[in-house]
């Protein structure tokens, strides 16, 4: 589902408050009543001109043969809320072009206010269908765009509790920026997906590496469950000699070159040696959702599953194999310190959640257990997850235009507010 911003200027200050009045009606109800809508949204004029402007850009939708008159909210609608939410907390200004389309999300770089490039993560569970219904599963007694709606805002809180704890902890992560409903935002990493890199200098070295993250993060009660070529960004970075990393323009730009261009000689025809400078990668592991704590009853299989995806990839494309066995899950957890496992769960994402969240990940084969997962099927799927250009292509400038006047909300005894929905 593509994300239309256009209609987001044409919303009136009532309109907002109506689409929120749907959006926590919806919290009890599949079908929220146009009656209770009225009432939640407290507008005394009425509320079906609104009602009427927000199904015609589709943010709202009547579920056919309903044997009462009311309204859902779409995939649109939440997706409005939640920039809305963006733009008034200032991570968003505009939104430019889709770097990513994920099974399950969609990628977007978006800029702030201040012109600083982020990446919007629009979580979308419930677009790849069921491998098996399991009809005992209470959560999908009832399978409602509601629900797909609950797990892809599950799936954000979860994404970006994670990366929190992970960024506060110094491992190689995104900057997490904000999360509302089914989205984050985050740092924008200016780097490719290994995947889409056909040679490496030292493979031993960012093989290790890597491998160590595993380790690493199992130190600190986590695994990544997804970790293969897609979800792990490589940066390329120069060390100069001054001893600084350097991004690549950075170098070039040092660089004294002659009028055509060419590295200058030195008398007799001896070329000037090099610098000796040397190119570092730099990972930054991304993707989240599907992480699992190493008390989980399958973490020994997500973490060779991790381990052998690292194998697989660097003797395929590096033709590298190491000599060394292991890592083994057993020897990471030996000392687990710091348990970030435990602190994400405090942290508002509960072991409930947790619980709901895997159950839907079984469901649907992200787990990747009994037969085709994710993370072999994606390997499959070519390079179709990143438009050309990659993460460097720059946003369109669309700014997100300020909603009407709140203090007309103000007037009417306040808004109703979306931050208690988060
Ligand atoms: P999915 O769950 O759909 O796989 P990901 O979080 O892995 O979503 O993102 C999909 C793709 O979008 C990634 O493979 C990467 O190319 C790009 N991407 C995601 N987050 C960032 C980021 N912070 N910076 C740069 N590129 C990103
Ligand atoms: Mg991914």
């Amino acid at each position: 589902m593509k994300l239309d911003t256009k209609a987001i200027r044409h919303l009136t200050a009532e309109d907002w408050r109506v689409l929120t009045a749907v959006e926590m009606g919806s919290k009890n109800h599949e079908l929220v009543p146009t009656k209770l809508i009225g009432q939640i949204s407290g507008l005394k004029s009425g509320v079906h001109r609104n009602i009427s402007n927000l199904a015609k850009v589709n943010l709202i939708a009547k579920i056919q043969n309903a044997k009462y008159d009311g309204y859902r909210l779409t995939y649109g609608g939440l997706d409005y809320l939640a920039l809305n939410t963006h733009r008034k907390s200032t991570s968003i200004y505009s939104v430019g072009n889709q770097i990513g389309v994920g099974k399950e999300s969609d990628i977007y770089v978006v800029a702030s206010a201040e012109g600083i490039q982020r990446v919007l993560k629009i979580h979308r569970l419930g677009r790849i269908s069921f491998r098996t219904v399991k009809a005992n599963r209470d959560y999908l007694r009832n399978r409602t765009s509601g629900s797909w709606m609950y797990m892809s805002r599950l799936a954000a809180l979860k994404e970006f509790s994670i990366m929190k704890a992970l960024h506060e902890n110094d491992f190689p992560v995104p900057v997490p920026v904000a999360q509302s409903r089914h989205t984050i935002v985050m740092s924008l990493i200016n780097a490719f997906p290994l995947r889409q890199i056909s040679s490496v200098p030292d493979p031993a070295g960012l093989y290790a590496e890597l491998l160590a993250l595993i380790v690493r993060l199992a130190g600190v009660g986590l695994i990544h469950g997804d970790y293969n070529e897609f979800n792990i960004l490589i940066e390329e970075r120069k060390m100069g000699l001054d001893g600084k990393t350097h991004s690549l323009p950075d170098i070039e730009e040092e660089q004294e070159l002659d009028a055509l261009g060419n590295a200058p000689m030195l008398e007799g025809g001896t070329e000037v040696k090099e610098p000796t400078e040397s190119i570092t990668l730099v990972p930054t592991i991304i993707d989240f959702p599907q992480m699992v704590s190493i008390d989980h009853p399958n973490a020994q299989y997500y973490f060779d599953r991790d381990v052998a995806c690292i194998k697989r990839f660097f003797s395929r494309r590096f033709h590298f194999t190491s000599d060394e066995p292991g890592p083994f899950f057993a020897e990471s957890i030996k000392v687990v310190q710091n348990r970030l496992d435990i602190a994400v769960e405090a942290s508002g994402f509960s072991r409930k959640m947790a619980k709901e969240l895997d159950a839907y990940m079984k469901e649907v084969g992200a787990d990747g257990i009994e037969g085709e997962g994710r993370a072999e099927g994606e390997e499959e799927d070519d390079d179709s997850e990143l438009e050309e250009g990659g993460v460097l292509v720059q946003p369109e400038v669309g700014a997100l235009p300020p909603t009407e006047d709140e203090e007309v909300l103000a007037s009417q005894g306040g808004p109703v507010t979306a931050a208690n929905l988060r």
